[in-house]
């Protein structure tokens, strides 16, 4: 059965446009290309998943989330100086950049260079949208019922994924 309502368990299609406080446009849907996430575990920020919680397909909403149930505060100790002679011989560190570092566990950061000198860079490992309340204008696009591996594994099975 077609599930009629965006609950746990669901497969959610959406369109959805993102701004940040100060106006600016950070993110788009394309119109054949719809953000797709199973709702209800955790594949989507706290705060939208929260909002888009019993939507039927076709109605729109406003919705706007604070940065705790969004990326997070931003955490000026999350920021940290690094050699440049800790950096692959072959990399040119421009600020700006994305770098992905891997600790001695093998987890991977995402990190922004945001200065350097000549010994060291700075490296700042806050997500680029954290301490940002967040305005979304979502419409739901579809919804189907999750498949028992999509279940299993928490996320969403594409044509092209595991
Ligand atoms: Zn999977």
């Amino acid at each position: 059965m077609m599930p009629e309502t965006v609950r746990k368990d669901v497969v959610v299609s959406l369109q959805y446009k993102l701004w940040l406080d100060d106006g600016e446009l950070v993110e788009e849907t394309l119109a054949d290309e719809p953000l797709v996430y199973l709702h209800g575990h955790d594949n989507i920020i706290p705060g939208l998943e929260r909002a888009l919680e019993g939507m039927r397909v076709g109605e729109s909403k406003k919705v706007v989330v604070e940065p705790e149930d969004a990326y997070g505060e931003y955490d000026p100790e999350d920021v940290e100086k690094v050699s440049r002679a800790a950096l692959p011989p072959e990399l040119k560190p421009t600020v700006g950049m994305v770098l992905t570092i891997v600790d001695d566990r093998g987890n991977m950061y995402d990190a922004v260079l945001t200065d350097m000198d000549e010994e060291t860079i700075t490296l700042d490992f806050n997500h680029p949208m954290a301490g940002e309340r967040l305005t979304f204008e979502v419409t739901i696009t579809g919804l189907r019922a999750a498949s028992a591996e999509e279940l299993e594994h928490g996320h969403v099975h594409g044509p092209h994924s595991h």
